[in-house]
């Protein structure tokens, strides 16, 4: 991020406060360098081409156009992220490719993207909730039908998780419906989550008050990471999910030691002032 843009919360950060206020300070604070993940990687090619896809006529989207569509977009991955090819063996990275194609094969099971005239892609939208709370976030697709209904699209490459694990996903799209109801002033009639892992759709369709309440979560979050960054106290939140934490290993909760804080990397998000803190 550029030092002249405010700093911003994306619904990846505040999901990160969610589940382990000191995984976001290591991640989003100290800025601590974490290895790519084969998941991560392969998440990015799939999305790339899903992109991609919608600048084929809508007549000639097909699946073979899709497979065509893998190489030249893990090519560019690479030539974006040469630290890709350092980090993953070639079988690694072939497997990468390998599990792309079977994603963005799946892909067509759950959606017919000749009918489909999306609006944006991979559209970045700014807001300021109630002037004091920044939000961002980067929405996979828009489609605006014809009546003006606004539908916001959101692909996973993994597999739709449990109702009871579903929270942060639904969290993220209504973060999402909150950006478009703060730049557009309208209120998105649906929200779809396409699951490519397993090949399910979720949708819903938030009303204002719906919105209203994330918004007041939102910002609820926003003053616990400024109260935090303030006293400096991230504390840890062990979980299921440390199984996932790049950081496990100097993290107190599992015998680790942290490094030390950068308190102006810490007083940029309680400040509120221009810096990378929060992306
Ligand atoms: S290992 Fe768990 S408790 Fe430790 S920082 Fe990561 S998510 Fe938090």
């Amino acid at each position: 991020m550029s030092a002249s843009v405010p700093v911003a919360l994306s619904p990846s950060r505040a999901n990160d406060f969610v589940q382990c206020p000191l995984l976001f300070r290591l991640r989003t604070v100290d800025r601590l360098p974490e290895p790519p993940s084969a998941a991560a990687v392969r998440g990015t090619l799939v999305h790339a081409v899903l992109e991609s896809l919608f600048d084929v006529p809508s007549s000639e989207r097909s699946r073979g156009a899709a497979d065509e569509l893998v190489e030249p977009s893990w090519e560019a991955l690479l030539d974006s992220r040469p630290e890709v090819a350092v980090e993953f063996e070639a079988d690694v990275r072939a497997d990468i490719v390998g599990q792309a194609r079977l994603l963005v094969e799946r892909y067509f099971d759950l959606e017919d993207p000749t009918m489909l005239h999306p609006a944006a892609r991979e559209v970045t939208l700014r807001a300021n909730l109630g002037g004091d709370y920044p939000i961002k976030g980067v929405i996979d697709r828009v489609d605006v039908a014809g009546d003006g209904a606004i539908r916001l699209v959101d692909y996973k490459t993994g597999k739709a998780p449990r109702p009871q694990y579903g929270a942060s996903a639904a969290f993220q799209m209504r973060f999402y419906a909150l950006l478009v109801r703060d730049v557009k002033g309208v209120v998105p009639s649906m929200l779809r989550l396409v699951y490519l892992g397993d090949g399910q759709i979720r949708e819903n369709s938030p009303t204002s008050g719906d919105l209203d309440a994330a918004q007041a979560k939102v910002q609820a979050l926003w003053d616990d990471i400024r109260d935090a960054a303030q006293s400096g106290v991230f504390s840890q939140r062990r979980s299921r999910l440390c199984d996932w934490c790049s950081f496990q290993p100097m993290c107190p909760a599992f015998g680790g030691t942290l490094p030390d804080s950068d308190p102006q990397a810490a007083a940029r998000v309680w400040l509120g002032m221009p810096g990378p803190a929060v992306s």
